[in-house]
């Protein structure tokens, strides 16, 4: 039997599960990548996924070389370039990971489908998450829609004996043992960054080099954070320490698989059960799962809000809307946390869970701006976006998600940037025209007095603006935007 291994959102060569099925089953395993040219012509030159997804390439291209195989990389529509690599290899069965997007299941479809008429196979596994939408259900068989439940169940599934024997859902698949299958097979050049429209990795470039592609990246990340898990429940928060693992944008494209993730987080629980760090970031990844799940089970999330009622809002239209919104994008609400995160975005394409949080807060409740629109702007710049995630994020924000915040809370971005940023180190760095103010007026600078503005050299209006929205009225004005919703439930 002659396969192919599709690589698509999981770029790794170990513990990779339709690696290791079609290693098993076949007794010449092929294997490809296809940058996929209908998403790549919608992305900017500069897009730093794209040099993400090449470095990794590079890599597992390198990494399968070693092993005896190839990595055959196209450019192309694969509806087109997966039927032609099968005709050309005479393959009998086209071996995926499931990718969970609305998107990728229907491109999926249409794949299965030419290949059937050809009489070829098309298997896809799970790979991505620990368990699948249909896998954690509540006593009454239905999915779940509230969180704490939802991981409860999850964390009892997973500590569950099977037939598969102890830790049977986070068990690494063992390629290794299979890997004489793969076919050796001498592809072309990798087609060149430049010759799909994109700029070339500038090695010279700080920016580029903080965003590493790759499984090598994704170890030192884990191996640096291994250091700090059981520190991670109490520094998450903090923008300006390094609390969090940095790891979503390797969970995005598989660099890292997931199950060594959660093997790592429950040997440290086991290994110091007092381990409040390595359980809090487990559930991080549970809320991973989570997302998954609700994306499958109410795929109108995508378009609406989860809650339907939540649809009956008015957001703010029009010129003045637009202008407010372009003044969040472009870090000038005079609202140092809320720019200071921005700045890390766009410069970046990473930002800090919490500020994720404040931002998306201060763009509905502070500006009155449909939440959608914050999601695409997210979904253009965040390096790790992942619709089921993104989306979550911004209907929890605004309070029309599964499990959302009650659209009464309110996140006033002062008092966050002093909680969370209390000497303004987060904001100091990237806005270094405030770095000379004092820490108890770099949350809200408009409050300092004229002589402390003057001996910080800040002249709001000219080297930082005034706040565009006053957060109290602001609040009073999204209360009575909201009561829609009060009626309606
Ligand atoms: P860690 O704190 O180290 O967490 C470990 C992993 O757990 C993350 O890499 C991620 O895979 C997962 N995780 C953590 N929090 C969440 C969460 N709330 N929902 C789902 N998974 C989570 N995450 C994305 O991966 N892609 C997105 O597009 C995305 N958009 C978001 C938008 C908004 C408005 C908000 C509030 C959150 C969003 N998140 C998204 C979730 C979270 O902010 C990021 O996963 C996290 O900041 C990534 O940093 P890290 O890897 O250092 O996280």
């Amino acid at each position: 039997k002659r396969s192919l291994v599709w690589f698509r959102r999981d770029l790794r060569s170990y513990d990779h599960a339709a690696l290791y099925h079609a290693l098993k089953q076949s007794e010449q395993c092929y294997c490809c990548f296809i940058f996929d040219h209908s998403i790549l012509l919608s992305l900017p030159s500069d897009d730093k996924r794209v040099q993400f997804i090449y470095q990794s390439i590079v890599e597992l291209r390198q990494a399968l070389r070693e092993m005896g195989g190839e990595l055959i990389v196209r450019y192309g529509d694969p509806l087109n370039e997966i039927p032609s690599l099968c005709q050309e290899l005479e393959i009998d069965a086209v071996f995926t990971n499931k990718d969970y997007e609305p998107n990728a299941k229907l491109r999926d479809e249409v794949v299965k489908a030419r290949l059937a008429r050809e009489h070829r196979q098309f298997s896809s596994y799970k790979d991505q998450v620990i368990f699948e939408e249909d896998e954690v259900l509540s006593l009454s068989n239905k999915a779940f829609s509230v969180f704490t439940p939802y991981k409860n169940a999850w964390l009892k599934k997973l500590a569950s004996e099977t037939e598969g024997g102890p830790d049977f859902y986070f068990k690494p698949y063992p390629i290794t043992r299979y890997q004489a299958s793969l076919a050796s097979f001498e592809d072309r050049e990798l087609p060149s960054l430049n010759s799909m429209g994109f700029d070339e990795l500038d090695e010279d470039d700080p920016s580029q080099l903080k965003l590493k592609g790759g499984m090598s990246a994704a170890s030192d990340l884990i191996e640096d954070f291994q250091n700090r898990i059981d520190r991670y429940a109490d520094t998450r928060d903090f923008p300006s320490i390094k609390g969090p693992s940095y790891l979503s944008v390797h969970l995005r494209f598989g660099t890292i698989s997931i199950r060594y993730l959660v093997s790592l987080a429950v040997r440290q629980t086991r290994i110091a059960a007092q381990n409040l760090g390595a359980s809090v970031w487990l559930s991080e990844l549970v809320w991973r799962d989570f997302y998954f799940m609700i994306l499958h089970h109410h795929p109108h999330v995508v378009e609406r809000a989860f809650k339907p009622e939540y649809d009956t809002i008015q957001w703010e239209q029009g010129p003045a809307a637009e202008a407010l919104f372009q003044a969040w994008c472009e870090a000038r609400t005079g609202y140092p946390l809320v720019d200071a995160a921005m700045l890390q975005l766009n410069q970046t394409g990473y930002m800090h869970n919490r500020l994720r949080m404040v931002v998306a807060s201060f763009l509905i409740k502070d500006l009155g701006i449909d939440w959608r629109w914050g999601e695409r702007y997210f979904a253009l710049k965040l390096n790790d976006f992942d619709l089921a995630a993104n989306n979550g994020g911004w209907q929890w924000a605004a309070s029309s998600g599964c499990d959302a915040q009650p659209y009464f809370r309110i996140f006033n971005p002062i008092t966050q940037s002093e909680k969370f940023d209390s000497e303004g180190k987060f904001i100091r760095r990237y806005l270094p025209q405030l770095a000379q103010l004092n820490a108890k007026h770099i949350h809200a600078p408009w409050t300092a007095p004229p002589l402390a503005l003057a001996a910080a050299n800040l002249t709001l209006g000219r080297n930082y603006p005034l706040p565009i929205v006053q957060h109290d009225l602001a609040r009073q004005k999204t209360l009575q935007r909201y009561s829609v919703v009060k009626k309606v439930s």
